[in-house]
């Protein structure tokens, strides 16, 4: 059987060295905060929110949210963002998404301070992450599953990785961060022929196709790696993940569960992300 590889002892670990140096930097005189901003009222954003906040506290990080009503114009959430940008006491703003069909995203987006980028939503965090440089941060997704890797012992280097999914989200991001860790990447999509047999060559397979179990039998080969993105719902409404889990432990070496699996990740990595953030911008600081 498959060696589950669960979220929560990532967290645990993480969590224990974000408080030292979230103390850290309080003692310095700078407490680690981050600015949550919901549009609307939709309950996904609501969970979503409820549990970042949580996540963060127990890192030490302090949360500051702001609500707006669905019918909140462009031109107001821009300005909220750019006093957010201008507030020394907040390191970090996630943005919840998506947003309403009347505001322009990208033009949101951008209006984000790239130091203040902690979930990767600005063009200046993509480029620092496809030239590798620390400008912004990796979406916190993506980092999740290398961190899960990492903290499971799992070799990258040399290995043959699939990812399953390109959006800019996840598939992309998760894609360049495997291939800097050097393994050979193959990304795949709606338009790529003979999936299974791609999956199957995978020595660690990714996957973010948000379709509930979509990935059976027939996609794994013995000895797999396999990260679920997926958060799904399937016909009983039990929460479930893009791969049929009991298939896939049958023949992989561990498997991510959905639930307990990336999504807890993810939101420790968020204020991974926030704490990282803070220290940066006292080192700026200092150094002026
Ligand atoms: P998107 O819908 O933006 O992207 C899905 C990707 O999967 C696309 O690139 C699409 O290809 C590809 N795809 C869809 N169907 C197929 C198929 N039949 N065969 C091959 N490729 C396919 O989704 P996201 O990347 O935002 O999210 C993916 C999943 O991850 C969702 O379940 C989402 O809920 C979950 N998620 C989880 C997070 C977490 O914290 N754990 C955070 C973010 C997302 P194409 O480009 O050709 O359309």
């Amino acid at each position: 059987m498959a060696e589950i590889l669960k979220g929560r002892p990532v967290i645990d670990k993480l969590n224990d060295h974000l408080k030292n140096r979230a103390d850290e930097l309080r003692a310095k005189g700078s407490a680690p905060a981050l600015a949550i901003i919901r549009v609307g009222d939709s309950e996904d954003d609501m969970a979503y929110e409820r549990s970042a906040a949580k996540c963060c506290e127990a890192a030490g990080v302090e949360v500051k949210r702001r609500h707006f009503p669905a019918s909140v114009g462009q031109d107001e959430l821009i300005g909220y963002i750019r006093e957010l940008n201008r507030d020394a006491a907040v390191h970090g703003v996630l943005l919840l998404r998506p947003l309403p069909p009347h505001i322009d995203d990208r033009a949101v987006c951008r209006a984000l301070a790239p130091e203040k980028d902690v979930d990767g939503i600005t063009e200046y965090s993509m480029a620092g992450l496809y030239s590798c440089k620390k400008i912004g941060f990796a979406p916190c997704t993506a980092e999740a599953c290398i961190d899960m890797l990492d903290h499971y012992g799992i070799e990258i280097a040399g290995k043959r990785a699939v990812v399953v999914g390109r959006s800019f989200v996840v598939g992309k991001p998760v894609a360049m961060m495997l291939l800097e860790r050097d393994a050979t990447v193959t990304v795949c999509h709606t338009k790529t022929k003979n999936l299974p047999s791609i999956c199957r060559e995978a020595d660690i397979l990714v996957v973010a196709v948000g379709h509930a179990k979509m990935l059976g039998r027939e996609y794994f080969s013995p000895g797999q790696v396999i990260v679920d993105i997926g958060i799904n719902f399937d016909e009983t409404g039990a929460m479930c993940g893009d791969v049929d889990c009991d298939e896939a432990s049958k023949t992989a070496r561990a498997v991510t569960p959905v639930p307990g699996g990336i999504g807890r990740v993810t939101t420790a990595v968020l204020a991974k992300h926030v704490v990282e953030a803070c220290g940066r911008m006292m080192n700026k600081t200092t150094k002026l």
